[in-house]
């Protein structure tokens, strides 16, 4: 018996009298972002983005994840998804006629601005930008990987972005792919309850985030700067977007450097 495809989000739960395994399709209600996401693994959703802000945004229908079991699309008794690679080689290759089959059902749900990922060491770089892109679509369908990775023809086929989440290899897609939803989710409007910190917090001027502290005022000796609890906000900002830009100028310089060419002032 193979897990049923699985939508999560209060949205998305209707009585029904079909079978489990015909109950993905409820309506698509528009206007609401939502991630397809096609994994041998679907009892690893929604995992941590069932926690938090993104779980309640979740139940709360600000956005909705469909999961699609790839082995449902499999071939045969056994419901293989995967062969050996074309000219040899370790390990295994998902075929593109499984993924294809399971691509035509995700898409059938997409609408509008719905680009199509697959999670890949070998892809561009995720970063703040994608997700604020990402954001801004109306959904999105991520393709989690396994084994040696997926057939290149149905990457071709389908006009399939490559992304990774950095310079390593995973296992599996999995865990790149609740990455990318996560950053994307909490950029929606209304997910994070401060929208504000959206706008200050790391990478989202090209710099990264001042020092944060709290209470005690003082701990182990050491003391929270006296600036941030001088009450006076011109200098708290001041001294706020100094330490950014020295933190950033220490640690990222090439962050650094593409924030300098971009900009005209000189007052780093
Ligand atoms: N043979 C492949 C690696 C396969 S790892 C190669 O050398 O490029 C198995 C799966 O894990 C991949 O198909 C991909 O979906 C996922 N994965 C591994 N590393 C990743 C990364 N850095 N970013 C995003 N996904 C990754």
């Amino acid at each position: 018996m193979t897990t049923p495809n699985k939508s999560y989000g209060r949205k998305t739960l209707h009585p029904t009298i079909k079978p489990r395994s015909l109950m993905d399709e409820q309506p698509n209600l528009t206007g609401v972002w939502q991630a397809r996401i096609i994994t041998l693994f679907p009892e690893t959703f929604p995992n941590v983005l069932g926690a938090s802000l993104t779980g309640k945004a979740l139940q709360t229908g600000k956005w909705q994840l469909h999961t699609h079991d790839l082995r449902d699309y499999g071939k045969g008794k056994h419901r293989n998804v995967d062969d050996t690679p074309a000219g040899g080689g370790a390990g295994m290759v998902l075929r593109a006629d499984v993924i294809n089959a399971a691509l035509l059902d995700t898409q059938s749900n997409a609408h509008g601005n719905w680009p199509i990922l697959y999670m890949s060491p070998r892809g561009q770089r995720f970063d703040q930008k994608m997700a604020h892109d990402l954001s801004r679509c109306n959904g999105v369908t991520i393709l989690c990987g396994r084994f040696e990775g997926v057939d290149e023809r149905v990457l071709e086929h389908w006009n399939i972005k490559e992304v990774s989440l950095g310079d390593f290899v995973l296992t599996g897609g999995e865990i790149a792919a609740q990455a990318v939803v996560d950053a994307s989710v909490r950029l929606l409007p209304d997910v994070l309850g401060n929208s504000e910190s959206i706008i200050e917090e790391s990478h989202s001027n090209g710099l990264l985030e001042h020092p944060q502290y709290t209470k005690p005022s003082i701990w182990e000796g050491r003391e929270i700067p006296s600036i941030l609890l001088s009450g006076n906000h011109g200098e708290i900002a001041i001294w706020r977007q100094k330490m950014s830009k020295l933190i950033t100028k220490e640690r990222r310089p090439d962050l650094w450097k593409i924030r300098n060419t971009k900009s005209t002032r000189t007052d780093n």
